[in-house]
């Protein structure tokens, strides 16, 4: 009897019960979210480190949720990987960038670049370099003023051959970035076959680094692999001045970071960049 009780017990979980009913309607708010227009566009601007020129920008998603406020895509991006709605999000995601850029173009604005964040699954996903033609030919926007930023561990992890969708990728003239460069399983050698054009160094190496001899080594490294096959190498999550002074000590092309500014809304970047000249 007692062991028949712990067993209802143990079945009876309120915190799982919780979580799930949390996603579940997480998950009916996602397919809602974009219909009614709850995603937000944040902008957080890239420096070349040589011209001192702001000369792109990442896309990062954030969710205005009518109830729970402002979400980070730590919160909703797993979520939607695991339910198939990350599609959705980036597709909207290429679309609002693209539209930025038409619009700045319009404007006579100075051209820069915009970065959005693709995940795993979408680079199986072999429709995705014919849905980002039709955005680019719709809005009539230059494909190497778009980039599309893939992580090394989704690459890896990927089940498809995912040199075959960044081949078609370029072939459409967009550029492509590894992200969080460093923290994956890959092989340097891997990076040879990659039609890439930018390395993003993973903040975990920049963070400290002017405290500790053996991190500068690695990132002087990275930077020396990347260069040498002929890639931009930017280096993500820079802080401070003193990180920066490595940063810049080791001949990195771009910076990004809260130092140069955190990621803002569309207006505020537009502000932003009419003021950082
Ligand atoms: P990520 O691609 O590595 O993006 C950089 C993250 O670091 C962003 O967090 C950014 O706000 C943050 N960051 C930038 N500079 C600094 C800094 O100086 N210090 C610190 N501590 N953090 C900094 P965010 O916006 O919360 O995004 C987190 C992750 O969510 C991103 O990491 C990316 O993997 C994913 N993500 C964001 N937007 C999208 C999207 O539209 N699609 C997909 N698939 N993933 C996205
Ligand atoms: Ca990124
Ligand atoms: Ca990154
Ligand atoms: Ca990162």
């Amino acid at each position: 009897e007692a062991k028949r009780l712990r067993q209802a017990v143990t079945v009876y979980n309120p915190g799982a019960e919780a979580a799930r009913t949390l996603h579940l309607s997480l998950l009916s708010d996602l397919h809602t979210a974009i219909q009614q227009d709850q995603l937000r566009q944040f902008l957080q601007p890239k420096r070349c480190l040589k011209t001192g020129r702001i000369v792109g920008a990442e896309a990062l998603v954030r969710w205005q949720h009518p109830q729970r406020g402002w979400l980070p895509p730590a919160d909703f991006i797993p979520f939607a990987e695991r339910s198939g709605r990350i599609r959705q999000i980036t597709d909207w995601m290429l679309n609002r960038a693209v539209h930025t850029l038409a619009d700045r173009e319009a404007a006579g604005l100075a051209p820069i670049y915009i970065a959005v964040n693709i995940s795993t699954l979408d680079i199986q996903d072999q429709t995705l370099p014919a849905r980002l033609a039709a955005m680019l030919a719709e809005y009539r926007v230059d494909p190497g003023q778009l980039q599309l930023e893939v992580t090394e561990t989704g690459l890896m992890s990927s089940g498809t051959d995912p040199i075959a969708v960044l081949h078609a990728l370029k072939a459409w003239g967009v550029r492509l970035a590894i992200d969080d460069f460093g923290t994956g399983q890959s092989s340097l050698a891997y990076l040879q076959h990659l039609p890439v054009d930018e390395l993003k160094i993973d903040r975990s190496f920049i963070q400290d680094v002017h405290t500790d001899p053996r991190r500068e080594a690695l990132l002087r490294s990275i930077v020396g692999v990347g260069q040498g096959l002929g890639l931009t190498v930017t280096a993500e999550g820079v802080e401070n001045e003193a990180e920066l002074a490595v940063v810049q000590g080791c001949s990195c092309d771009q910076l990004q970071g809260y130092l140069l500014a955190k990621p803002m809304d569309l207006t505020a970047f537009e502000g932003w960049l009419a003021s950082a000249g």
